[in-house]
């Protein structure tokens, strides 16, 4: 499936942003990961125009985790976009690309004394607070600096969603956050707040999965948490105005995938929130999303130069394509799957059973276990698509390979965001 400005030029190439993929290559080298900045930009209108409420402040918040440079948080600052941060390393790439800071919501399970530190340093938004140790330390830093912190508290509502199943009342196990069935643990937390001069707690944190492709896993977490808000409201006679419900939303990656339109699921979050309010006498003054994937996946496309085939006796024909898992884990780590085409012989006719593999020391580096393809020669440029996100954001220098470049490119003209790396980069930190 061809992506925002993706088309077939009468080359028969692939083109993206106005450019040929053969001169991308030309100009930047291979491997290649090229975002489409103006489909990126269209997604984060999809989510800002569908994401609003009279009754309510309705935040999107890009997880940054899905892929960050530079370049993305300048994009975000001029789309006027909130941000999620799970590192030091993600707070000093906003910061450094002048990233309104107290516009960010700091997560993680296991922030270090530093990163907690840098929280204050940078006068961050939310810090979202995992366990009680993590708000002892909290606490501990906002009175020695005297300085406020707003955080919202990460619970785990027992609702589990992964692309087309839910369940409810699952996964109490999860190393992240509080179960909301855990009334001692979220007594005792609640009370630690109490009275503090600087440490707030305004509301509540989940994030219930990720690849969603239903509207109801969603909706629910909106009812189960609004719920739990009000009996802790009642219970401790405290208001908790702010909801944050995560990310998680599903988009298409193969033949198959069928997520739902986000402009209708964002409005019926809206109208589901708007709902609770009325219906439940709650203080929901701020709900925010967390979209990584569906802002930035299908915006990205990893351009690879085709190298041999083989068809091997036991049956199986590969390609071989001159990158692999350190530009793209997934396949590897969680058998995502994903769909290609020769960018350079686009029209042409999709054939046999091919096996995209990569060219690391590794049985298990493949980039797509079975996917016809259009013919194609050594040199050939095959396009991985949908490789926006956790792509780049993982990438390795297993085997010592270097990361590849990453342009981003809009109305005919690309521009690099990240250069590629050399052997010198390799040996930088090596003593
Ligand atoms: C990973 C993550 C997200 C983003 O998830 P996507 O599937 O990329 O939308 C949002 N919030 C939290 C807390 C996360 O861990």
């Amino acid at each position: 499936m061809l992506f925002g400005t993706m088309r077939i030029n009468s080359s028969n190439h692939l083109e993206i942003g106005g450019r040929d993929v053969s001169e991308l290559i030309k100009d930047h080298g291979s491997p290649l990961y090229v975002y489409d900045e103006t489909h990126i930009e269209d997604m984060i209108d999809v989510f800002q125009n569908n994401f609003k409420s009279e009754l309510f402040l309705a935040r999107v918040a890009y997880a940054s985790k899905a892929f960050l440079t530079k370049a993305m948080v300048e994009l975000l600052t001029k789309k006027g976009m909130s941000l999620d941060c799970v590192s030091g390393g993600e707070m000093y790439t906003a910061s450094m690309a002048g990233f309104n800071m107290s516009r960010t919501i700091i997560h993680g399970n296991n922030k270090s004394k530093e990163e907690l530190e840098m929280c204050f340093d940078l006068n961050t938004g939310y810090i979202v607070i995992d366990n009680i140790y993590e708000l002892e330390q909290v606490i501990e830093i906002g009175n020695r600096r005297k300085q406020k912190m707003k955080t919202l508290v990460r619970v785990n509502p027992g609702i589990e969603a992964h692309t087309h199943e839910y369940i409810i009342t699952a996964k109490l196990t999860s190393k992240f956050g509080e179960s909301i069935f855990d009334k001692d643990i979220l007594g005792k937390i609640v009370e630690l707040y109490k009275g503090n001069e600087y440490i707030s707690l305004s509301g509540f944190h989940c994030h219930i999965g990720s690849q969603v492709f239903k509207t109801n896993p969603f909706v629910e977490t909106i009812e189960v948490m609004t719920n739990f808000i009000k009996e802790i409201e009642d219970t401790y006679n405290i208001k908790t105005p702010t909801l944050n419900i995560g990310g998680g939303f599903g988009v298409y990656y193969v033949d198959g995938d069928q997520p739902v339109v986000v402009s209708n699921l964002l409005k019926e979050l809206i109208t589901k929130a708007e709902e609770v309010i009325k219906t439940k006498g709650i203080t929901l003054k701020e709900l925010i999303i967390e979209p990584g994937r569906s802002i930035v996946s299908n915006a990205g496309t990893t351009l690879y130069e085709i190298g041999h085939k083989k068809e091997t006796y036991g049956g199986k024909d590969y390609v071989f394509v001159n990158g692999g898992m350190t530009d793209n884990i997934r396949p590897a780590l969680y058998q995502a799957e994903y769909s290609a085409d020769v960018a350079t012989n686009m029209n042409g006719k999709k054939t046999g059973d091919w096996t995209v593999a990569g060219k690391l020391c590794e049985s298990g580096d493949l980039l797509i276990r079975s996917t016809s393809l259009q013919d194609f020669q050594s040199g050939d440029i095959l396009a991985i698509y949908t490789t926006g996100a956790y792509n780049y954001s993982m990438a390795s220098n297993y085997n010592r390979i270097l990361k590849p470049a990453v342009v981003f490119v809009k109305n005919g003209q690309s521009r690099v965001v990240v250069k590629r790396e050399t052997y010198k980069d390799l040996i930088r930190n090596d003593i």
